[in-house]
């Protein structure tokens, strides 16, 4: 047996394993897959994740993964500036977005915390969301974590932070069913849960 084949299968089943949710079991099918059957698309996939790791950044504002030094919806001046909404994901944004219910800016916070995994602050962008707030002062800030444990944990400490601010703090309505997460809520029940957020302060 070549030392050296052996070994480049072995790194690619290593590295397919920062992928979520596969072990090295999934790993090594996948990397059996596509080297067997998929060379094409593995080549594109190599370009396409260089491409992305070059090319995408997080806005500038509101912490998205852009292109550009700000994404679309921070650059649009037809987007009311005094109004946060704050998420977890760009996927939240899109459903946002799709459900047609907040002309305001956004802030992503790309994660969650989680206390069955320690409540790990860093795992949300605070920092960045402080100096955010610090620097284009808004009126009120929508707090639409999701309704699961992880993310009623993240609002409650949002509000703790936000406390001093001189800003409303919201949070969605409990229309929303629990243990949702946003982008498996339909427009409406989503749009429901906006026009209907409750104040915190
Ligand atoms: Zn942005």
């Amino acid at each position: 047996m070549s030392p050296k084949s052996t070994d480049a299968l072995s790194r690619l089943t290593n590295a397919l394993k920062v992928l979520p949710n596969v072990g090295p079991k999934t790993a090594q099918r996948m990397a059996y897959e596509l080297l067997q059957h998929k060379r094409a698309g593995a080549e594109e996939l190599v370009a396409a994740i260089q491409a992305a790791l070059l090319q995408v950044h997080h806005c500038r504002l509101c912490n998205t993964f852009c292109e550009s030094e700000l994404c679309d919806i921070c650059a649009n001046e037809q987007r009311d500036p005094k109004r946060l909404m704050i998420v977890h994901m760009p996927v939240d944004v899109a459903s946002m977005e799709a459900a047609n219910c907040h002309d305001g800016l956004y802030f992503v916070l790309m994660g969650q915390v989680s206390p069955a995994q320690g409540a790990d602050l860093k795992a949300i962008a605070l920092d960045k969301l402080i100096t955010r707030l610090q620097e284009h002062e808004v009126d009120e800030v929508i707090i639409a974590t999701s309704f699961t444990a992880d993310g009623n944990a993240t609002a409650y400490i949002l509000s703790q932070l936000l406390a001093d601010f001189p800003a409303k703090i919201t949070r969605l309505a409990h229309g929303m069913p629990l243990g949702g997460e946003l982008e498996y809520v339909d427009a409406g029940t989503l749009a429901q849960a906006v026009y209907e957020r409750r104040n915190i302060k």
